[in-house]
């Protein structure tokens, strides 16, 4: 502790996917909770009907900004038949929505950011052009190889945990707060802003203190029937307007 000094509060974002109710409650939530900067971790766009807010959000006031596949595939960098139909659709409307500007400002975002002994990640942060997703403990493989920092945001999945890696290299899933003590790694997913699948309909963001060690999950109540009416006047698959009540 620096006396009365503010701590350094870092509110981690990702897979927003256009959702903007989601995204100004989160925003509200991080305010509250005295976060400072805000990081983005990718798919700021991507089934949601609010593209274009969402980026100028993330463009005004993140730190951070990462790339994702869903970002990419709208930017045209990534090869469409590796979604499935809905996602397809959602990218190909969203390109519509976008400007010159905004399609080149997610192309031009980079995969990977590096902080001291920090690591950001839309994906896996091996071979990170290729998307590879972390589920849990199995994914993580070699207790944490996938990186050498001590710790490591991604998301990508849309399901929020905290994995440790202890002094005997025996990796565990953690609750939703946890200290990051001395000798520990840990694995953060932020979970999902505007289209959680844990089936939790909240929006999901990590709150990382940098001054007290410390990672939070936070889950914000926002207005999803609000966003689903805009879906719905903007014509994106039911599919994807029924699974935000479900947070599937
Ligand atoms: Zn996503």
């Amino acid at each position: 502790m620096r006396g009365s000094e503010a701590p350094v509060r870092i509110a981690v974002l990702s897979d927003i996917h256009g959702n903007l109710e989601a995204l100004e409650a989160v925003l509200e939530d991080a305010e509250r909770a005295g976060a400072a900067a805000i990081y983005s971790l990718g798919d700021i766009v991507g089934y949601g009907p609010s593209p274009v807010r969402c980026i100028e959000i993330v463009r005004s006031r993140a730190a951070v900004s990462l790339i994702g596949n869903h970002d990419a595939a709208v930017a045209g960098l990534e090869p469409l038949e590796w979604f499935n139909e809905y996602a397809r659709r959602a990218v190909e409307w969203t390109r519509g929505r976008l400007d010159a500007g905004q399609i080149d400002y997610l192309g031009s975002l980079l995969h990977i950011h590096r902080g001291p002994d920090l690591l950001l990640a839309h994906a896996s942060p091996v071979e990170p052009e290729r998307w590879h997703y972390i589920h849990g403990l199995a994914d993580l493989g070699e207790p944490f190889a996938l990186f050498a920092e001590r710790l490591c945001f991604v998301g990508h999945t849309h399901r929020p945990g905290i994995y440790a890696v202890g002094r005997r290299r025996e990796a565990e899933r953690c609750g939703s707060r946890r200290q990051l003590g001395k000798g520990l790694r840990h694995l953060v997913n932020a979970g999902s802003v505007g289209q959680p699948r844990d089936g939790d309909p909240r929006a999901a963001y990590a709150l990382f203190d940098e001054e007290r060690e410390t990672v939070q999950l936070r889950r914000v109540p926002y207005e999803v029937a609000r966003t689903q009416q805009r879906m719905r006047a903007a014509g994106l698959p039911p599919f994807l307007i029924e699974r935000l009540a479900a947070g599937i």
